[in-house]
């Protein structure tokens, strides 16, 4: 592909209309568009083209059983891509959507099985951002979008992130500010009785459960042997997706996890010390005073931002499990870490 396009859709208005015209244009003849949603950017392409979403593996370098997320503008679009429907479904579509909530439902026989890594099921979501919405509803059809980014690396959070990874390699990236969440979506199966959350997000499995009435099932993101595989490795096949070493930037990242805080910050400027003697330049990656909110905001521009400045070794203290929300954000920590864990 010889050139990228990238146009900026930052600013509502005539011009912005018109560039998302032409990227939804470019979607409908099969081709490649990275844009933005409230979670991460979105590399999107007709999620019933087969030939386009074999692209996406391509510029991604993904594995081709990773599935994708399905990504629709109106609620009623999933019928487009599930078999069915239910009450449960239609409940959390209610509450959450548009939001960081993707459901994963018995797929229609048109969904292709590359959009769904080679499953039989299909994760389908509507994104809360005014420009993936208006892109969505241009092109007409569902887009099949895994995260803008190189297989492997953090998720991208702003544009730049994106062109980082992916100039050269699709045909438009739309350049729309940065994320506001800045984690992926939760994942939500909804095969399951229970439904089982399969990836933790800023809607936790506590807010599905008030809103469904009754509880759901979810996997500790922490191992009880640190040693062990990674998190998550335990989530039934149906996720593959789960099993990738993702999220990880470049330089070593070590978390340090523990209930007493003065314990943990004294081991965290130990390990500082310990690893500058040797010539190591260390990052550290710290909440300070910035809510969990903010912290999984900028949790993947941080992890590049250490990378660009050459920094060897990332090392950042895990927030207790207590819940809600630090469940995701111990889930991304571990999983880019690559179980890279000190106890105390
Ligand atoms: P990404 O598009 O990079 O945010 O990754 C999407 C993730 O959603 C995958 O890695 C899977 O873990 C999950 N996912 C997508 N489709 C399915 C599915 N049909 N069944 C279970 N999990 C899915
Ligand atoms: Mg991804």
């Amino acid at each position: 592909m010889a050139r990228t396009e990238i146009l900026d859709v930052r600013v509502p208005g005539e011009e912005t209309t018109a560039r998302l015209g032409r990227a939804a244009e470019v979607i409908k003849r099969g081709g490649l568009v990275a844009f933005p949603t409230e979670t991460v950017y979105g590399l999107g392409a007709n999620a019933f083209d087969e030939e386009a979403v074999g692209r996406i593996y391509e510029a991604k370098g993904r594995p081709s059983d990773n599935p994708m997320i399905a990504h629709i503008a109106r609620p009623d679009d999933i019928g487009l891509l599930a078999k069915s429907t239910s009450p449960h479904m239609e409940k959390l579509a209610k509450a959450f959507w548009p939001g960081p909530l993707t459901m994963v439902a018995a797929k229609r026989d048109e969904v292709p099985r590359r959009v769904t890594g080679g499953l039989e099921t299909v994760a389908i979501r509507l994104p809360d951002h005014p420009v993936a919405a208006e892109l969505i509803r241009l092109a007409g059809i569902p887009l099949a979008a895994p995260s803008a980014n190189l297989s492997g690396s953090p998720s991208p959070t702003k544009a730049e992130h994106v062109i980082a990874d992916l100039d050269g390699k699709v045909d438009i990236i739309l350049q729309g500010g940065p994320c506001h969440i800045g984690i992926e979506s939760t994942v939500v199966d909804m095969t399951a009785s229970p439904p089982c959350v399969l990836r933790p997000g800023i809607i936790t499995r506590e807010d599905i459960e008030t809103c469904l009435g009754e509880p759901i099932a979810g996997h500790s993101v922490i191992t009880t042997n640190p040693q062990a595989a990674a998190p998550f490795d335990a989530a039934p096949p149906k996720s593959p997706g789960m099993k990738y070493a993702h999220y990880a930037p470049k330089a070593t990242l070590l978390v340090v996890m523990g209930q007493d805080a003065e314990k943990t910050a004294a081991e965290l400027m130990r390990l500082k010390k310990q690893n500058e003697a040797l010539g190591i330049r260390v990052g550290l990656l710290l909440a300070g005073e910035r809510s969990h909110y903010e912290f999984a905001r900028d949790f993947y521009a941080k992890l590049r931002d250490f990378d660009n400045e050459g920094v060897d070794m990332i090392i950042a203290v895990a927030p207790p499990e207590v819940g809600g929300i630090t469940t995701a954000i111990l889930n991304r920590l571990l999983k880019a870490a690559g179980n890279n864990i000190v106890r105390v």
